[in-house]
């Protein structure tokens, strides 16, 4: 396992081809924007160092029986399951922000098993591909990025039959040793700190879209992949001289870029899915369930953060006591905690693959994202209501270290009086930080969008129903 140190030294010998604000970027490890989010993702390494967490952070391959980082491993038991959606929560708690690595994560386990029934149904040797590419990430203990969401151009129209055939990634040329690929996928997070990407198809194909049906694994700076980074509320506070309070949350963050793959050569022995259309919608399927297992976590970690902050606010306005407050922060409390229910039943309640690798049930981990969608945006309105305008007035921190008009601020902007001033500003920046600011981006409309938007949870909770089964109830007991 490498440790924090060896993974940010590792991460200098990629070349990216990373273009932000109209330049390339030449030094992405110490970009002041990106870092950040390798901040976040280095946590993965860090906390897997520590001792005392051990038992959620680490695991024992099912490939080579070697001691692993839990964010490669690939699940053997609801037990499993369980310790990923803990060691999110613990992750999220510590950054305040998304740390990324999950979604290599939900990939390997989506790809693990699909290759498995695909080679079964088709013959092909797919699931030896990826065990082999998958052994060698967890000796290496590799930062992967796990890619779905193509752009998907007029979302009335199949991949085959877009104006523009790049708009879903797809295969351009076959040859001997392997395939060339382009096209673009949207949105993806934790690239930039990751040393391969395994990208999967973004929905299910029909005949005709076999060139669409595609899914292996590239390093992510290999020749023809452009990266362009994606803005976030408020981003360029980073790049100021006094950042330290305005930023909200300065050492943590996430990033999303839009990568790009003009005729990527990808070899035979990291292909994973090549024209098997049948098989595109189990990929999807499986790793669409396991990301929304995964924010039952991840979004539960910073929300305990974004809680504690407004629970601090109010302390230092001196409200605490209010009722109404209590009661705001112990329904903040319930809605955060419903989310932490659900990425814990639908682990509880998984079962074994025929590859042998568990998997969520997928009812209960579409339902826990459907809330998801929902309970974040509560918690953000209530915390926004308990601290008060102040949060999106209150001076720059420029104007905090101005002798001109430093007294003034610590003055008039003072709560209770045993209360720095400085940290009433730190703690209503960071309230900011999470419910408008940079990491607003991963709490809120990542939560509504990430891993699905909300009608294809509604779309998966209605297959996953079993109306007949209900009405079959009701008509024993009505005596129909
Ligand atoms: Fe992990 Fe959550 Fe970020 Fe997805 S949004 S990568 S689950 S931290
Ligand atoms: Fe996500």
């Amino acid at each position: 396992m490498m440790t924090k140190e060896q993974y940010i030294a590792s991460l200098r010998e990629l070349h990216l081809n990373l273009y932000r604000f109209g330049e390339r970027v030449e030094n992405v490890v110490d970009d002041p924007i990106v870092r950040p989010s390798l901040n976040s993702f280095a946590a993965t390494y860090e906390l897997a160092e520590d001792p005392q967490y051990e038992d959620l952070m680490c695991a024992t391959s099912s490939l080579t029986g070697r001691k692993i980082n839990r964010f490669t491993h690939l699940h053997q038991s609801t037990d499993d399951l369980i310790k990923k959606v803990k060691m999110q929560r613990l992750l999220g708690q510590k950054t305040a922000a998304c740390f990324q690595r999950c979604v290599g994560l939900d990939a390997a386990n989506a790809v693990f098993s699909t290759t498995y029934e695909t080679d079964a149904a088709c013959g092909t040797a797919y699931h030896e591909n990826f065990k082999r590419f998958w052994t060698d990430v967890q000796d290496h203990d590799w930062a992967v990025d796990g890619a779905m969401t193509d752009v998907k151009g007029d979302r009335g129209l199949p991949p085959s039959q877009q104006a523009d055939p790049d708009l879903f990634l797809h295969v351009v040329e076959r040859t001997p040793d392997g395939i060339y690929v382009t096209g673009a996928k949207a949105h993806q997070t934790g690239y930039l700190n990751s040393h391969y990407v395994l990208v999967m198809p973004t929905l299910s194909m029909r005949q005709g879209d076999e060139d669409y049906a595609v899914s292996f694994a590239c390093p992510t700076d290999a020749p023809g992949i452009t990266l362009i980074l994606g803005r976030q509320s408020c981003d360029t506070r980073k790049l100021e001289q006094y950042n330290d309070i305005d930023v909200g949350n300065k050492l943590y963050g996430g990033h999303e870029v839009l990568v790009i793959f003009d005729h990527v050569f990808i070899p035979n022995e990291r292909i994973f899915l090549n024209g098997e259309t049948a098989f595109a919608g189990m990929m999807v399927e499986r790793f669409a369930g396991y990301h929304r297992q995964s924010y039952g976590g991840c979004k539960v970690g910073v929300g305990d953060v974004l809680i504690g902050a407004t629970a601090l606010a109010t302390e230092m306005a001196g409200c605490a006591k209010a009722s109404h407050v209590t009661d705001k922060l112990i329904e903040m409390v319930h809605l955060n905690e419903t989310l932490y229910c659900c990425g814990i039943a639908c682990s509880s309640q998984g079962a074994p693959t025929k590859a042998g690798n568990y998997l969520i049930d997928l009812l209960l981990a579409n339902v826990c994202k459907q809330n998801v969608t929902r309970f974040p945006y509560e918690i953000a309105r209530l915390a926004q209501d308990l601290a008060g305008g102040l949060m999106v007035t209150q001076p720059s921190e420029a104007d905090y270290r101005n002798p001109a008009t430093h007294d003034y601020i610590e003055k008039y902007l003072k709560g209770v009086a045993s209360v720095p001033t400085e940290d009433r500003m730190r703690v209503l920046r960071l309230i900011e930080n999470l419910t408008m600011g940079t990491a607003a981006v991963g709490y809120l409309p990542e939560s509504m969008h990430g891993a699905g938007s909300p009608q294809a949870q509604r779309i998966m909770i209605a297959r996953q129903a079993n109306m007949d089964r209900k009405k079959e109830l009701a008509r024993t007991i009505a005596r129909i």
